[in-house]
């Protein structure tokens, strides 16, 4: 019952957990990934505007006259105006890399002009116009993004910054000079910061080397340079077993636990990572997880005291008709059930109780007529005994020998006769209770040896020696002595019955507290485990080619039983087979 209603709470309980665990997990892999691709789309939109405020096209037809200085300056000019993150910007010569005008935010501020640099040894100027310079740059119609340059992060006195150079073009799409810009990437740090996870949740992005840009507000401690932690590198070099598909949990360079995924920004050579530390995302989880864990113990307790409820009504009176029937196969039928459900099982009980009964009362006719059958057939059996006796012993007049022989045989079969029907009549006494004992003060050892004496014809039959060692003193019990010469009659006599060729039979005694036990040990064939279980009841016999030729009733030992316990003894077996028997009585001292 227990298990019935347990095992599937139990089993819910561990799904749920699991179920709601998995979906979590998927719940906080989806935010992040969300949150990354969101962030990325800010900072790509952040990028791309500035190239479009880069990719000037300007309508002249006389380069010399109308790309002039003042014209340059004013390109400029505006350029810083429309875009705020624009540091400084310059017009560089196409064919001999130095700038031909340049604008500086730091100098407006000072009312000063700067100086215009030689940049054809850098990375900007380089890219851009090899990248002209291996395509027709006037035909090109693919779009200007092909010829931008975005070099790597560097750091200055304002923050991280970033050179974006672009071709600027003519009307007739030829390219007449290249526009190099310094980005100022303080705003890649808002877009971090306003990143919203969980209640403490954040994102970092960092550049080509693993340098932190930007940080969420609740970052913590996390280094500026990442340069050296396993997931940065991991995301730079494109391994990707963390990605925004998979998070991982870890602990944080800032000491948290947490659970992150990160990816990298393609077409910067940038990455971000998402990390939420796992209290916060958790927190959820885990008051799922204590929802579930005390629903399932309420439910348990319940189906607990709903088992022992049903148990009781149902187990209950189903143990007690168990009972009932092995009473009744132990021959008891003075038991009957009291069930009192008010349903089926009370009727089963009702119902049982009127077979045990009927069993009783069949019982009871049994018992009537083998008690009757065999009174009524001692006398003619005895009779028989006596004037076959009589014909033998050639009273009658004189009888051949053939004929004494025929006589002796059936004499010997009447005799098993006469030891049936005493044996029946014990046993319709025993079961109703009619076994008379007389217990008085009794002295063993004269009724040990005249038993001897009786069955030593018997023994010698056989060439069995029969050693019996008395107690000295042996001390005298309280017993019948006519029943006790019975039991030792019966438990000698199969001791030489059940020994095949020599042997000996050995009877001792042993006094314990309150009892004399006497032991009757034989090297016969010994008795199985499984029959010894069943000796001492009523008809059983124990059937093995050995035994198969010996006769007997398979009610002697019951009837020992019977006397035995009758006199407040007790008997017992102790054999293996093939190798003897032990059996022994008990009888209470004097
Ligand atoms: P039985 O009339 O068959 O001897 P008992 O009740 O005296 O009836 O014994 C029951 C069975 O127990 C016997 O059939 C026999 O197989 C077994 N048994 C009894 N005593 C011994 C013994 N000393 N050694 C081996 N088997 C024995």
């Amino acid at each position: 019952m227990l298990g019935i209603g347990v095992l599937p709470v139990i089993l819910a309980g561990l799904f749920a957990l699991y179920f709601v665990t998995q979906s979590h997990n998927e719940s906080v892999a989806s935010i992040e990934s969300n949150l990354i691709s969101e962030k990325i789309q800010e900072v790509n939109r952040f990028i791309d505007e500035t190239k479009r405020n880069l990719e000037l096209v300007v309508t002249v037809s006389d380069l010399d006259k109308e790309f002039t200085a003042e014209t340059r300056g004013i390109l400029l000019n505006q350029l810083i105006d429309a875009n705020s993150a624009i540091e400084e910007a310059s017009f560089i010569d196409i064919n001999t890399g130095r700038e031909i005008s340049r604008v500086s935010r730091a100098y407006q501020k000072l009312g000063q002009t700067p100086e215009l640099r030689d940049e054809s040894n850098l990375e900007s100027f380089k890219k851009v116009s090899a990248a002209l310079a291996g395509a027709d740059n006037c035909k090109s119609e693919a779009g200007n993004q092909n010829y931008d340059y975005i070099g790597p992060v560097y750091f200055n006195a304002s923050g991280p910054a970033v050179t974006i150079a672009a071709p600027v073009r003519n009307a007739a799409n030829c390219a007449i000079s290249i526009l190099s810009a310094e980005l100022n990437l303080t705003a890649v740090n808002r877009i971090a910061q306003s990143a919203a996870l969980g209640k403490t949740g954040y994102v970092y992005i960092f550049d080509q080397s693993g340098r932190v840009i930007g940080k969420g507000l609740r970052a913590g401690d996390l280094p500026d340079n990442l340069s050296s932690s396993p997931i940065t590198q991991d995301i730079l070099s494109g391994r990707g077993s963390l990605s925004t598909a998979r998070t991982q949990r870890y602990v944080s360079l800032n000491g948290l636990p947490v659970i992150a995924a990160g990816t990298n920004i393609t077409g910067l050579g940038w990455g971000i990572v998402a990390e939420w530390p796992s209290a916060d995302a958790d927190s959820v989880l885990v008051a799922l997880e204590v929802q579930i864990i005390i629903f399932s113990l309420i439910v348990f307790v319940l189906v607990l005291l709903l088992s022992v409820l049903l148990t009781n009504k149902i187990v209950g009176p189903i143990q007690q008709l168990e009972a009932g029937t092995e009473a009744v196969a132990k021959g008891k039928f003075d038991e009957p059930v009291t069930i009192k459900t008010g349903d089926e099982i009370e009727d089963l009980g009702l119902a049982f109780n009127k077979m045990t009964e009927g069993l009783k009362q069949l019982q009871a006719l049994k018992d009537e007529f083998v008690f009757i059958a065999a009174h009524e057939l001692k006398t003619p059996v005895a009779a028989i005994k006596g004037y076959l006796s009589i014909i033998n012993d050639g009273l009658a007049g004189p009888v051949s020998d053939q004929v004494k022989g025929f006589i002796t045989k059936v004499l010997n079969a009447n005799a098993r006769l006469i030891r049936l029907v005493e044996d029946l009549l014990e046993v319709a006494r025993s079961d109703a209770g009619k076994i008379k004992v007389d217990v008085v003060k009794t002295d063993i050892v004269p009724v040990v040896n005249e038993t001897l004496s009786e069955l030593k014809p018997l023994a010698d039959e056989k060439g069995i020696k029969m050693v019996y060692t008395p107690l000295t003193p042996t001390p005298a019990v309280m017993a019948d002595n006519g029943r006790v010469r019975e039991v030792l009659v019966n438990l000698i006599g199969n001791a030489i019955k059940y020994t095949v060729g020599n042997g000996s039979i050995e009877i001792s005694h042993e006094t314990t507290e309150k009892n004399l036990v006497t032991h009757i040990k034989d090297h016969g064939l010994g008795i199985s485990k499984d029959a010894q279980a069943k000796l001492f009841t009523k008809f059983y016999r124990v059937a093995t080619k050995d035994t198969a030729n010996i006769s007997g009733t398979g009610l002697g030992l019951f009837i020992v039983k019977q006397i035995i316990e009758k006199m407040n003894g007790t008997i017992y077996v102790e054999s293996a087979e093939g190798q003897g028997s032990t059996f022994s009585f008990s009888l209470p001292l004097a």
